[in-house]
């Protein structure tokens, strides 16, 4: 996650964790036969039904709103990431957690997260072991830390273990310091807690190595919040990528951020857009589990922004017209919202639903929702009633969800206040 967009994060996560966690739509149950009949013939398959108003575009995927891109904001990258795994004594995954920093930025994984994010002239590319060091003092029982230029106990001791020569120094600007906290140790981050309200985080310090200047360096923190490895990985995998396309959080010196407002709202990093926006989650690279990851490129080209895209599986979602994405309602107001689904294959229809933000956060509903159509393939135009039912606050978030078997990905949409 990023340090930006914590708090938010932590919030919009519900959303996605309640989306996420929804089925599929049961059958509808069939109707009991009225009469005792013989023992059916095969039936005779019935044509598909005609849809004059609602044809299947052949072309994939249909026009649409563009998917956004992270902007490049200037900032330096890692262009060739170079992991120095840190641990404490005793930790029984110490072994597995070198293996993984030595090797996981040299796989096909890396590179297609990594595609396409260049900044100053280089690009982010393969990386590398940075060494390991298995240090030798316990962990404290809680630390502190600041994006924000707050006390922060974490990057004291990240900087008397680079000045006394206990981590190696900063290897230009390609170090990624990654600290794994035994359970038990809990960190606070400008007042959010490990493992309730982040599970981990990436941060950036400035140490002086011994008889070096001082270096600007890039570290990401992973708290142990439990016993599933799989777990650790995916958050590691996750601060790496974001390490690397946006290395020096907290000193202005940003890189790849969204700045779109609506789809920052499931997170500013590149990994954060694929935990919260319902499009992403794991994937499978050799004997690791890894987070999938925001790509421009695959965005760019329609295709599932979250990468690895899973073997075989198209992408579809809705888009709204342009002018929709936000739009200002007064009390007791409608519009009609135009809304386009698209698919980048082949795929049949998939069922489509609009969901306040809100009501997942455990507040009131602001809004109300109309569709003119529940199913929808490659080409639908649909027509969405948005009712503001009670003054909006200052905006009230909603998604579009697209879902299709196990499959779920969302358009973010928000509603602010007529004055
Ligand atoms: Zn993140």
């Amino acid at each position: 996650m990023s340090l930006r967009t914590a708090a938010l994060t932590s919030v919009v996560t519900l959303l996605a964790f309640a989306c996420g966690g929804s089925t599929d739509p049961a059958p509808a149950p069939t109707p009991a036969p009225t009469t005792t009949s013989p023992a059916p013939t095969a039936p005779t398959p019935e044509p598909p039904p005609a849809k004059p108003d609602d044809p299947v575009d052949p072309n994939y995927p249909s026009p649409h709103t563009p998917l956004p891109t992270l902007d490049y904001n200037g900032g330096p990258i890692l262009e060739s990431a170079s992991i120095v795994t840190v641990t404490f004594p005793g930790d029984d995954k110490r072994v597995e957690l070198e293996e993984f920093g030595d090797t996981i930025t040299q796989t096909p994984w890396w590179d297609a997260v990594s595609e396409g994010y260049c900044g100053q002239g280089k690009c982010v590319g393969r990386g590398k072991s940075g060494g390991h060091v298995a240090l030798a003092e316990a962990a404290a029982k809680s630390y502190t830390d600041s994006s924000q230029g707050s006390a922060s106990s974490i990057q004291d001791f990240i900087r008397r273990l680079v000045a006394d020569g206990t981590l190696p120094a900063p290897d230009g600007k390609n170090t990624l310091y990654a600290f794994y906290f035994p359970v038990g140790t809990s960190i606070d981050l400008d007042g959010s807690a490990s493992c309730r309200e982040f599970g981990a985080y990436h941060n950036s310090t400035d140490v002086t190595p011994p008889g070096g200047t001082l270096t600007r360096v890039a570290y990401a923190i992973m708290p142990r919040c439990g016993t599933n490895f799989n777990q650790l990985t995916i958050s590691a995998s996750h601060e790496f990528t974001e390490a690397a396309t946006d290395p020096y959080v907290g000193h202005n010196d940003i890189a790849y951020y969204m700045r779109n407002q609506l789809w920052s709202m499931f997170g500013g990093e590149n990994a954060d857009l694929c935990v919260n926006s319902g499009f992403g989650g794991a994937h499978k690279e050799g004997k690791w589990v890894v987070q999938r990851s925001w790509s421009n490129k695959s965005a760019q080209a329609s295709h599932d922004p979250c990468v690895p895209i899973p073997d075989g599986q198209a992408y579809f979602n809705v888009a709204p017209d342009k002018n929709f994405e936000q739009i200002k309602l007064a009390q007791g107001e409608s519009m009609d919202i135009t809304l386009k689904a698209f698919s980048d294959a082949p795929i049949g229809d998939w069922t489509i639903d609009a969901v306040e933000g809100n009501t997942f956060m455990g507040g009131s509903s602001y809004l109300s929702f109309k569709l003119d159509k529940e199913t929808v393939h490659n080409g639908s135009k649909v027509t969405l009633t948005v009712t503001a039912d009670k003054k909006i606050p200052q905006y009230a978030l909603y998604v579009i969800t697209s879902q299709k078997g196990s499959t779920r990905h969302s358009w973010p949409l928000v509603v602010t206040p007529k004055k």
